[in-house]
């Protein structure tokens, strides 16, 4: 039965607390779509090699997810404009014709996530992004093209804040700088550093945020993270984790992938239910 389906993974490397198949799943049932998608650990030197053979044995497309972004940016033959920008993909798309497409939807994902979801607007927003990561990279663009006021990327190594910063001036007002050069208060803030993952929170001065701060962690989890606790210790109110850009990021492949785009609500509700049982 799989076999006659059309076929997607995630690649990743680990890859075996993806949420991905899980979602795709999702989708596909709701959309009607046969496809079957699932998850494939990638030898860290052999991410290409796995790709290609996942094309050959039919394929269709696949995600591509840490630590391999960067690889399948070099391995697509085509790009879509965010994904030249970003210089990381997370979607690869196969073609009849052998080329490999790829596009970055991390960015469209938080965006989707940040407007229609949580309700909040960026234009004239001064904005703080912690972390100068394959993350941070992938969702400038689409974040500077709603016009905020400024982004300010603050990062533990300051020369990657600056680099990043430097390469997306064009698009906006946009800086870099260390945790502690920090001044002043953002109307949002979003946390695009793996420190959550290791229970850490970036040093920054309690001067940053005040109570209408909208706060965003890119990561999620059962309970909120360390970033989003000391978010709402500091007073804020509107404090929400990165499973609806997970779903949206997902959600946007999808579309890529089968021209449908599938009702997210439903599915990260679905998804928060299961993250919390
Ligand atoms: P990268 O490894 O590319 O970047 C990690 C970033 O975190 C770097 O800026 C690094 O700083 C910083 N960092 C790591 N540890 C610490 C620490 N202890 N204190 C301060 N800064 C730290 O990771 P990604 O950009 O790919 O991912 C970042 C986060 O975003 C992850 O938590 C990931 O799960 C999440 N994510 C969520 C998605 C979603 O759909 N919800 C999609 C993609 C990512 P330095 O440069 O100094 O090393």
């Amino acid at each position: 039965m799989i076999d006659t389906l059309d076929q997607y993974v995630v690649f990743g490397n680990p890859i075996q607390h993806s949420k991905s198949p899980r979602i795709h799943s999702l989708f596909a049932q709701q959309t009607a779509q046969a496809l079957y998608y699932d998850k494939l650990l990638a030898p860290l030197d052999a991410f290409t090699a796995e790709v290609l053979a996942f094309r050959a044995a039919g394929g269709k497309g696949c995600n591509v997810t840490v630590p391999f972004k960067q690889e399948a940016w070099s391995l697509a033959t085509k790009r879509s404009a965010y994904a030249q920008r970003a210089g990381a993909v997370n979607t690869l798309m196969f073609q009849a014709d052998g080329s490999i497409f790829g596009d970055n939807t991390d960015g469209v994902g938080i965006v989707r996530d940040i407007t229609l979801s949580q309700h909040q607007s960026l234009l004239g927003k001064r904005i703080l992004i912690l972390g100068a990561g394959g993350a941070v990279r992938g969702v400038l663009q689409p974040l500077l093209e709603h016009h905020p006021a400024e982004i300010v990327i603050a990062n533990r190594t300051v020369s990657t804040a600056l680099e990043l910063a430097q390469d997306f001036t064009d698009l906006g007002q946009v800086s870099g700088c260390s945790f502690e050069a920090l001044e002043g208060a953002f109307d949002m803030i979003i946390n695009g550093t793996s420190a959550s993952l290791q229970g850490e929170l970036p040093p920054l001065p309690k001067t940053c945020i005040t109570a209408d701060t909208f706060c965003y962690d890119m990561m999620y989890g059962a309970k909120p993270t360390v970033f989003m606790q000391w978010a709402l210790e500091q007073g804020a109110t509107q404090v929400v984790d990165g499973l609806g850009m997970l779903v949206e990021q997902a959600a946007e492949a999808f579309y890529l992938w089968r021209s449908v785009r599938p009702e997210t609500p439903v599915v990260l509700q679905q998804l928060r239910t299961e993250l919390m049982t």
